[in-house]
């Protein structure tokens, strides 16, 4: 059986109470909400409540408690970030007639595509990399700017509140989930951090577990994905294919396998190359070969 570190203090959000959920002000009538898997935005305006996504866990029920602790106003938007159903799927709790869902055209066709109830279609779609609207006073931003996630992955900017929201762009206080959070497209990845590095902006808001973050949190991301590319490189600059596969006895007419157990071998250096970012990051055991894999395969592919 493997085991895991525990995380770090800094590393972890507020505890959840027995309700489900936690609120944070983040300011100028922008509220984070969590049950400390996920989370996510919502952002009260003249006329209403403009909600980031419906998380699965923390269903409508939640959702709307969230709400009501805050504001009596009635949620008048959903928008959508992205396809993936833990994001949206407890939409389906909040439509109601009126409600508009905003969403870029390529997550409506997921959602049509996907045939799930739960997930709503949008009504209001758009094509291409940029939508600007004007939500009773307030000004939201929807910039698509690569697969960084999922085709029709939105960065959510709304300037007047000084927020970005980019769900599952990464984790803060700890390394990416998995292989770059699934990332579509690894190259995109990478450059989205200095995408949102060009916002103006003080809260980052990314979609998973209790902590909200900042453009400090976004270049520590990026250090780390970069520490992880450097490791690899080298990994790869050193580990040979036909020494991994002899010292693994892989059958001399087995290529799958060569490719296999170089890889792991490769993935193997680079995390013994990695430098130690504990005191930076909390859960650095975690995913780091999922990473290093997720990143290697893209040095050598991309
Ligand atoms: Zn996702």
């Amino acid at each position: 059986m493997t085991a895991f570190k525990p995380m770090p203090a800094f590393a972890l959000g507020p505890d959840i109470p027995e309700s489900g959920f936690v609120v944070t002000d983040l300011g100028g009538g922008t509220y984070g909400v969590t049950q400390g898997m996920v989370n996510t935005v919502f952002l009260e305006t003249s006329n209403g409540v403009v909600l980031v996504d419906a998380p699965l866990n923390l269903g409508g029920d939640r959702l709307l408690a969230a709400i009501g602790s805050v504001t009596s106003k009635p949620v008048t938007h959903l928008i959508y970030s992205h396809v993936h159903a833990d994001h949206i799927g407890a939409a389906h709790e909040l439509d109601r007639k009126g409600l508009q869902i905003i969403a870029h055209e390529t997550t409506g066709r997921f959602i049509q595509e996907a045939r799930d109830s739960r997930r709503p279609l949008p009504n209001v779609t758009f094509s291409g990399p940029h939508k600007a609207l004007d939500i009773d006073g307030t000004r939201f931003v929807l910039d698509y700017t690569g697969d960084w996630h999922v085709a029709g992955n939105l960065f959510i900017h709304v300037p007047e509140r000084k927020l970005l929201t980019a769900i599952d762009s990464f984790t803060v206080k700890s390394p990416p989930f998995f292989r770059l959070v699934f990332a579509a497209h690894v190259p995109a990845y990478f450059k989205a951090m200095d995408q949102m590095l060009e916002y103006d902006v003080e809260t980052v808001v990314t979609g998973h577990m209790a902590l909200y973050g900042t453009l400090e949190d976004v270049a520590t991301n990026r250090d780390y994905i970069n520490d992880l590319r450097t490791s690899v490189t080298e990994a790869m600059r050193t580990v040979g294919l036909q020494e991994a596969a002899a010292a693994a006895n892989v059958p001399a007419n087995n290529k799958q396998a060569e490719l296999k157990v170089w890889m792991e071998a490769v993935v193997a250096r680079a995390a013994e190359l990695m430098p130690s970012w504990e005191a930076r990051l909390g859960g650095t055991d975690i995913f780091l070969t999922d990473n290093l894999n997720a990143v290697a395969w893209s040095v050598s592919i991309d």
